[in-house]
């Protein structure tokens, strides 16, 4: 698909709906857009509550950021809306978050089925790695379920918008250290391979742990010390252990140590593959 070069809406094409759940900036509303060509999409709204020149500019500044990114695994944006009301219009994904729903279908969700989310997921990153992209927010309450087939990675570059030095002083509550690596705890440094950490250190475990939170039983702030000394996230009772080895590879301390989100690619595509051969046999 293209790129649209022109991702500005008008708020008569866009029919606000009820309330899907509250954003760092606002609510978010389902909707419906009409798009030029007559056609009625299913949209998400973020909107922003109070939205002076500074706080619009971080607020669009995801948008900014969606608008250069096309994958069958992201949350898709439909369009930005940069006058009063001041909205961002994105795809609806009317099964919500992949947490919740790792809650509500837990019985139902086979192994190969996990594994197949965390490959989507593991795709979504790849794509990002090859565009010099870091996430930093990688967790399942940023994962959207598009259909019972297909998730999508959303709540993009979070932090891309403001330097490290102010979002760490702006938002401390807020950031998420049980899903960061060591160098983000310690240095606020965030690359790919610290989104590595975070995928396959901590959103597969996740994923397999039916969204249960890393280290529930700790402080944010005993965190590093046990991951310092060596402690790591125990086996969820239901995850393989091929990919229990697999994620044991991304806790490597130094980040050079962790596997590619390339490399993840082939791995969790091998996994998912003998799953699916295991269980129809
Ligand atoms: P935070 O940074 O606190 O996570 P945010 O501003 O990034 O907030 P989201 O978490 O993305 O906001 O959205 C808030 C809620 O709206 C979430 O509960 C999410 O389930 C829902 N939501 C957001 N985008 C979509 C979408 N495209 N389709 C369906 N639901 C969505």
């Amino acid at each position: 698909a293209e790129i649209p070069e022109n991702t500005a809406l008008y708020d008569d094409d866009v029919i606000v709906g009820r309330i899907l759940g509250e954003g760092f900036f606002g609510e978010v509303h389902e909707g419906v857009y009409k798009s030029p060509s007559g056609e009625r999409i299913s949209v998400a709204i973020k909107t922003c509550k109070d939205c002076s020149a500074e706080v619009k500019e971080k607020f669009l500044s995801e948008a900014d950021l969606m608008k250069n990114l096309d994958h069958p695994h992201i949350v898709r944006l439909i369009g930005v809306i940069e006058v009063d009301p001041v909205w961002i219009v994105m795809e609806l994904y009317e099964h919500g978050e992949l947490g919740t729903y790792l809650v509500e279908h837990q019985s139902a969700l086979t192994t190969s089925k996990l594994t197949q989310f965390c490959l989507q997921i593991c795709k979504a990153l790849a794509y990002l790695e090859g565009l010099n992209m870091v996430h930093r927010d990688i967790a399942v309450r940023n994962v959207l379920v598009a259909s019972p087939e297909s998730v999508r990675l959303g709540d993009f570059g979070l932090s891309r918008y403001v330097d490290e030095q102010e979002y760490y002083k702006a938002s401390i509550s807020r950031l998420p250290i049980k899903w960061m690596a060591p160098e983000s705890i310690n240095f606020r440094r965030f690359t790919t391979a610290s989104d590595v950490w975070m995928f396959a250190g901590v959103c597969v475990w996740e994923i397999f742990s039916a969204a249960q939170q890393p280290f529930f039983w700790l402080e944010n702030g005993q965190v590093i010390n046990q991951l310092e000394s060596g402690v790591r996230l125990y086996k969820p009772q239901h995850c393989p252990p091929t990919i229990y080895a697999l994620l044991a590879r991304c806790w490597a301390y130094e980040p050079q140590g962790r596997p590619t989100f390339r490399d993840l690619v082939c791995s969790f595509s091998e996994i998912h593959r003998m799953e699916l051969e295991q269980e129809t046999d």
